[in-house]
């Protein structure tokens, strides 16, 4: 099938969604980390398919803190990482939470990236709609980076991505959706360096990436660390 080609060319390794929350809580519970004593949360689109693996994430750890917004940005900021934190069991003195960043993408059977099937609709449709709106603004040249203040998260994405986008560059899908799982987990770092006391907390960042496809949806497992005592520690998902 054509996109199993596009899948394994693109992605070094896959995991159905519940083999991938199954083995990244098997990998942390190593580290002291379960659905008691632990709060998770999830960095995911807004997009209902993608909702799937926040449902499995919320089955195995619990009821899961969504720092959620279009195409999975982190615009929740250290407000959002507060109260999270707050939320967290207290148990033998520590706290310990559980990060899962993954932004979405889909293949076709015909090997194309962005299409994906939904209920109830005969065209394809497509995902991420967020990311694809503005890859449509950079083939156009037509790039609006001002806030709209009619449309906030749109906005916020396109001024985040853009910095990371050489001039004149205009990547695949896939490359975009890379490089948004790569800024969404680097913005979550750059608030958890500012709000975390590492010295009562331990936690775990575990990122990847959301594949819909014809037959089921995958996540592609990326940077992926457990941080103990303060000490960062990387978590082979395999
Ligand atoms: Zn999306």
């Amino acid at each position: 099938m054509e996109f199993e080609k596009v899948l394994r060319e693109n992605f070094d390794r896959i995991f159905k969604e519940v083999e991938y929350v199954k083995k990244t809580y098997n990998a942390l519970e190593d580290f002291g980390f379960n659905d008691d004593n632990s709060i998770a949360s999830v960095c995911v689109c807004r997009d209902e398919i993608s909702q799937t693996i926040r449902s499995i994430i919320k089955h195995i750890w619990g009821e899961a803190f969504d720092f959620s917004s279009l195409a999975g940005m982190f615009t929740a900021g250290k407000t959002g990482l507060k109260a999270a934190m707050h939320h967290a069991p207290r148990t033998g003195g520590k706290e310990r939470y559980v990060f899962y960043v993954i932004p979405h993408t889909a293949i076709n059977e015909d090997g194309k990236t962005g299409f994906c099937k939904r209920r109830g609709i005969k065209e394809e449709s497509s995902a991420c709609g967020a990311l694809c709106l503005f890859l449509d603004e950079l083939y156009t040249g037509k790039l609006l980076i001002r806030i709209d203040e009619e449309d906030i998260e749109e906005s916020l994405l396109k001024r985040r991505l853009i910095k990371e986008i050489t001039y004149g560059d205009i990547p695949s899908l896939l490359e975009l959706t890379k490089i948004t799982r790569k800024v969404i987990q680097e913005d979550l770092e750059q608030a958890l360096e500012k709000v975390v006391d590492t010295t009562k907390s331990d936690y775990a960042v575990l990122t990847g990436i959301q594949i819909h496809a014809p037959d089921a949806n995958y996540i592609w497992p990326a940077d992926s660390y457990v941080v103990i005592d303060g000490r960062k520690q990387e978590l082979k998902i395999e």
